[in-house]
């Protein structure tokens, strides 16, 4: 499948969402899951009562934030952020002060910017991890904003092309009970951020920045804070996703696994997660990057940037866990008032009855499965349906 069909794909997947899913949703209300009224939970993932889900029903009740709708992460702040920053200004032994993870998406755009305008004299080094299933969207943004970011030097790292084949092949066939969201894309996110560590302790760079979301770093990482001193980081990784990783590579392949007892101590990176201190706000972000231009107008969804990946995890983990094991994480957004509820609960619900009729994006997930040497009975889908609704 070439690259245009992709994307035209799935922006006919997004105009149907959009334009023709809210005049269909009553025609389809008995072959979908209820969704709580406040967020966009699907009873399948938290029970509802009087139309509320049990994270919402406990953020409106209590004083005290719901720790399950409210990720906090003690002393995080703006100032508290700005300070590392700051500290590591010039303080590289070489060429850079910070590396930062660069996926072409959003948010790490959004971190780029800031680092720019309001830390002009930290160096920085934007890397991006091309994963072999990066999308040509991720890329052309990559390639969009890199003329923007005075100042910001870029590098593309490709590992060997079966690394990422081979961990998402086997994590798309052995899914623990958190679906593709909790397996594949933690596999991806651990591998990649490694790979990251790694860059930043050979390269002598002393604070590797991440943009991912709160969610993000209290749900998939399980952190409560924003930033994991040198210290902490001289550790050596043994599972991921629940997978022992001697197991499941062979021993030339352990060395994309962070190993911080294996590097001299001055040369084990600082990690910060600058989300965690700023505010959050998914469409402010999003408006923000399309203004200034650092990605493009209508390419700022999170289907089509990022990961080919994507569409497969979000069908698989349909049916496999009845609802996309992304969506308690755009629950959370959409509770916290970040990002719009009515787009996600039509992506949810669409996704939920597509996927099972055989007609979510069928051509992006046949062409990566293809590309894993995957079928979709390998990962539990049902056979691609032809036939109009
Ligand atoms: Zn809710």
């Amino acid at each position: 499948m070439d690259r245009q069909a992709r994307i035209t794909e799935i922006e006919q997947f997004i105009g149907y969402v959009i334009e023709q899913w809210p005049r269909d949703r009553a025609r389809y209300q008995d072959q979908i899951a209820q969704r709580c009224t406040r967020c966009i939970l699907s009873d399948r993932c938290a029970p509802i009562e009087d139309g509320l889900c049990a994270h919402c029903r406990a953020f409106e009740a209590a004083s005290e934030p719901d720790p399950a709708t409210t990720v906090s992460f003690p002393g995080a702040s703006e100032e508290a952020i700005g300070a590392v920053l700051s500290r590591y200004a010039g303080a590289g032994a070489q060429d850079y002060d910070a590396l930062v993870m660069f996926s072409g998406g959003k948010d790490s755009a959004y971190v780029l910017h800031r680092l720019r305008t309001e830390f002009a004299s930290l160096r920085v080094l934007a890397v991006t991890v091309d994963n072999g299933f990066l999308s040509p969207v991720a890329m052309d943004n990559v390639q969009r904003a890199l003329p923007l970011l005075e100042g910001v030097d870029h590098m593309v790292y490709r590992a060997r092309p079966r690394l990422y084949a081979q961990t998402f092949r086997h994590a798309f066939t052995h899914l623990n009970e958190g679906g593709c969201y909790a397996t594949v894309d933690r596999m991806d996110g651990d591998l990649t951020l490694d790979i990251g560590r790694n860059l930043a302790a050979s390269m002598r760079i002393p604070l590797l920045v991440i943009g991912l979301s709160p969610p993000q770093v209290g749900g998939i990482l399980g952190l409560s804070t924003f930033e994991t001193t040198p210290a902490e980081e001289a550790r050596r990784r043994t599972t991921a996703a629940g997978f022992d990783l001697e197991a499941l590579y062979a021993s030339d392949d352990w060395k994309y696994w962070w190993d911080g007892t294996r590097w001299p101590a001055e040369s084990v990176p600082h990690v910060l997660y600058p989300f965690c201190g700023w505010n959050y706000d998914e469409q402010q972000i999003r408006g923000d990057v399309v203004r200034l231009g650092l990605v493009g107008p209508n390419q700022d969804n999170p289907l089509i940037t990022n990961n080919d990946t994507i569409p497969l995890m979000l069908a698989v983990d349909s049916m496999f866990l009845g609802f996309s094991g992304f969506e308690p994480e755009f629950a959370r957004l959409v509770r916290g008032g970040g990002a719009d509820r009515n787009f996600w609960l039509a992506v949810c619900e669409a996704l939920e009855l597509l996927t099972r009729q055989g007609r979510f994006l069928p051509g992006c997930l046949d062409d990566t499965l293809g590309r894993l040497d995957l079928t979709r009975k390998d990962v539990g889908l049902p056979e691609q349906q032809t036939a109009a609704a």
